[in-house]
């Protein structure tokens, strides 16, 4: 048996990284395999979040899934806070994750940048509660984006020695699946428009870094006109594109909204300058995202409905979730389990 899990945190406004790396993956994926996609509220508070903002900002998200394709009768649509398991086999994973694992968390150095004493602590275990999101439903598929790679393995690391550990008799040692990340296509890794060493993201300063997906056309249009580029017209080949990260980036962006290959836009714009390449980016983009966002607005307009979808979607993930921290409790030796 199968099962994906995916969430997205209420950190910001989403972008075109979240849409294109995770977002429609999720809407595909939920038609193959049980699909379990929750709003991760509890990563989000990592970093401050203003509280009169935080529950509005978890509809958002949730009305972006659906807007992106996500079916609330298919798919276990969930806010994380609202399954109190997963905080629960989180602690039990800080006892069994080691500090020199989570030493070498990129996400966690670029997080906390320079600040790093001053920064949670729950930035720091992130990754943790990461696995016990995962494997508190057993999840073997988890569609992300290129930069939870490193997460996803730690997520694996903690399964196995977990099952190393506290293996039950009788042929229990696999008792957490060891999950695989689903990451592919150009827009796994979407960069920053202003820096293409950066990707990009929820949390950057500069709203003209992302595309979010509630901007008008206009904004799209400003953005991608704006983008930081070289002036050299486009390549022929791959070999010479991936010099160049922005020009990279751009095209990269094009061929995951069209759905085609990298090699497919160099075939159709090679030679051409981005006076030629911005402009059909940008209709193309406001193409994609303008009925998203359009989506987005129509289900904001009645949180009651979207609050309906995410209790009935906590329901159902506690049901699945709570067998698992029994049976976990129990191989720990916890009293009572
Ligand atoms: P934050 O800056 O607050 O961490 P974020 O933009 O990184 O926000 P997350 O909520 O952390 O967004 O990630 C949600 C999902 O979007 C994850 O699967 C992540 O891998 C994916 N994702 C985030 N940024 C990008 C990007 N630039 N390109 C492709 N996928 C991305
Ligand atoms: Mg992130």
């Amino acid at each position: 048996p199968s099962r994906v899990l995916s969430g997205v945190q209420p950190s910001g406004a989403l972008h075109l990284g979240n849409y294109l790396g995770a977002l429609v993956k999720f809407a595909r994926l939920q038609h193959e395999i049980d699909t379990f996609i929750f709003v991760a509220d509890m990563h989000a508070i990592t970093v401050w979040q203003d509280p009169a903002a935080l529950a509005q900002q978890t509809r958002e998200i949730a009305a972006a899934y659906i807007a992106s394709g996500l079916d609330p009768d298919k798919a276990t649509i969930f806010p994380q806070s609202a399954v109190r398991e997963h905080a629960e086999l989180a602690w039990i994973f800080n006892c069994v994750a080691r500090l020199g694992w989570l030493d070498r968390m990129t996400q966690f150095k670029e997080k906390s940048g320079k600040h790093k004493e001053r920064s949670s602590v729950g930035l720091y275990t992130y990754p943790v509660l990461q696995a016990a999101d995962i494997l508190i439903y057993k999840a073997t598929h988890v569609p992300v984006g290129e930069d939870q790679k490193q997460h996803l393995e730690l997520t694996r690391d903690i399964a196995a020695k977990f099952n190393h550990d506290f293996g039950a008799p009788g042929g229990a040692s696999a008792f957490f699946p060891q999950p695989e990340p689903l990451i592919q296509g150009p827009g796994a890794r979407v960069m920053s428009l202003r820096d293409g060493s950066a990707k990009m993201s929820k949390s950057d300063p500069s709203d003209y870094s992302r595309i979010n997906l509630t901007d008008d056309a206009d904004a799209i249009a400003q953005k991608i006109k704006k983008a930081r580029t070289d002036p050299e017209p486009l390549p022929e080949t791959l070999d010479e594109l991936s010099a160049r990260a922005e020009a990279d980036n751009l095209v990269g962006i094009f061929a995951a909204l069209s759905g085609q290959t990298k090699a497919e836009v160099l075939a159709e714009y090679a030679g051409k300058g981005f006076g030629t390449f911005k402009p059909a980016l940008a209709e193309l983009a406001v193409e994609k995202l303008a009925p998203v966002g359009e989506k987005m607005r129509g289900l904001l307009g009645d949180p009651a409905v979207l609050d309906a979808i995410l209790a009935k979607g906590a329901e159902k993930a506690r049901e699945a979730a709570a067998p698992t921290l029994s049976e976990v409790k129990k191989l720990v030796g916890f009293w009572g389990a």
